[in-house]
């Protein structure tokens, strides 16, 4: 075969047949075709797309371009959860606890955050100690042990995707529906899963700002997902505001302890229980969604998440006691607090701007290999629907070093806008796809 002969049928609104995509994928991985000739395919997918045979090819051929796990030896239906990233999401922190507790098995692949967005990796890795990289064997060990696993992607899973992916950032191929839903699903199906809940956020601090948008990607992954046999469903959620209170890595971790111990704000309890229920549902765990959210909510009133959690960082190296007292988490040491400028009731509350000026503390990346210190972020007090008088506090954001604060303050200007009337409440999950 021949890349520039695919290469120009793509780019000419050809088809490709599934064999020659599983060529093109190999050879890529292989580095017999090219970094520039994949750029070229990349631009062309990007251009016209591919149909539902071409996406299920090229979901295949990166799936198979690296080892596919198999935990056969874990009894348990092997369900996680994915989301296309937002700020303020700790969801999966509590959420892989709680629905552990109640008999699922939670393979968790999760990843670090990248410019705006957080990542749970970062997150988790704010208890001293905390390990997410695991062999294949420990990772294995410990689902059959404690039924859950909060790691990163091992490396030798879809390799494809690790060279792809820093090409299409490289040549503005990355925002393509197709190459999206196939770099995220391949990584998926490599778990080996039953069943995944795919959270697909949209608005200001997401990938996709439109719910028309994010609508096509939750098909497109859901498709992919029904075609290689993994039960899968979608949940379009908001993401205009950051979800919770507070924004940060070590900050983000007491607040997922708070949802496991009971409390939480509203929009991160209410997302929580919903892609719980989704997920107790497709494991049949759970006979309709009231009886799983029960469930989940018994898990939590008795304890049961909150020492998986604990039994979970103990496995992976983490000091338990930093789980304990939360407030021996990191900490900055200086504070500084927005105020309100005039009264009245907060009506915006921008996710993006929010997330960025988090990252300029220190909590976030602008470059992959940028480090990141877990004591910094932001504790929103004041969100849509809030009251405020004037010089109420907004937030408080955590700094070591005055000039990220400067540069932090530059960018959440604008942030929140006070009208004179509430908004009208909006819920955060907005539709099911299935
Ligand atoms: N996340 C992924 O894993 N892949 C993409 O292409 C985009 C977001």
């Amino acid at each position: 075969m021949n890349a520039v002969e695919l290469i120009e049928r793509k780019r000419d609104r050809g088809r490709l047949k599934g064999e020659e995509i599983a060529w093109l994928i190999a050879s890529y991985t292989d580095g017999m075709v090219t970094d520039y000739q994949m750029a070229a395919m990349a631009m062309a997918v990007f251009l016209n797309g591919l149909d539902d045979e071409e996406l299920a090819a090229w979901t295949g051929a990166m799936l198979h371009s690296g080892a596919v796990l198999d935990f056969a030896s874990v009894a348990a239906p092997k369900v996680d959860k994915h989301s296309t990233g937002g700020v303020g999401d700790k969801v999966s922190i509590p959420l892989a606890p709680m629905v552990a507790a109640c008999g699922v098995a939670v393979p968790m692949m999760s990843g670090r955050g990248l410019g705006h967005t957080g990542g749970t990796l970062d997150k988790l890795e704010s208890i001293p100690g905390f390990r997410t990289q695991l062999t294949p064997a420990e990772f294995r060990a410990q689902l059959a042990e404690t039924g859950l696993v909060l790691a990163g992607q091992s490396e030798d899973l879809v390799p494809a995707d690790r060279k792809l992916y820093a090409l299409r950032d490289a040549t503005g191929t990355v925002p393509s529906i197709p190459l999206i839903s196939s770099s995220i699903m391949s990584k998926k199906l490599a778990e080996g899963l039953d069943a995944l809940v795919l959270d697909v956020k949209f608005g200001s601090g997401a990938f996709m700002s439109t719910i028309e948008e994010a609508r096509r990607l939750a098909t497109t992954m859901v498709g992919i997902g029904t075609a290689y046999s993994v039960k899968t469903v979608a949940l379009l959620t908001r993401m205009d505001t950051p979800l919770g209170r507070e924004v940060g890595n070590a900050n983000e971790i007491k607040e997922s302890i708070d949802i496991l111990q009971g409390g939480g704000p509203d929009d991160l309890v209410e997302l929580t229980y919903a892609l719980g229920a989704e997920m107790l549902v497709l494991a049949d765990r759970a006979a309709s969604p009231e009886d799983a959210r029960g469930q989940l909510q018994e898990a939590v009133t008795s304890g049961r998440a909150f020492e998986v959690f604990q039994r979970v960082v103990e496995h992976q190296g983490g000091d338990v006691r930093y789980v304990q007292q939360p407030d021996l988490l990191p900490e900055a040491p200086s504070v500084h607090e927005i105020r309100a400028a005039s009264a009245g009731y907060v009506t915006v509350c921008d996710a993006r701007r929010i997330g960025i000026s988090a990252m300029r503390l220190g909590a976030g990346r602008e470059r992959k290999e940028d480090t990141i210190d877990p004591g910094v972020g932001l504790s929103l007090n004041a969100k849509p629907g809030d009251a405020v008088e004037q010089g109420t506090v907004l937030a408080t954001l955590r700094y070591r070093h005055p000039a990220r604060l400067e540069e932090a303050l530059r960018a959440i200007d604008g942030a929140w806008v006070i009208g004179p009337a509430p908004p009208t409440p909006m819920p955060v999950v907005v539709e099911r796809v299935d």
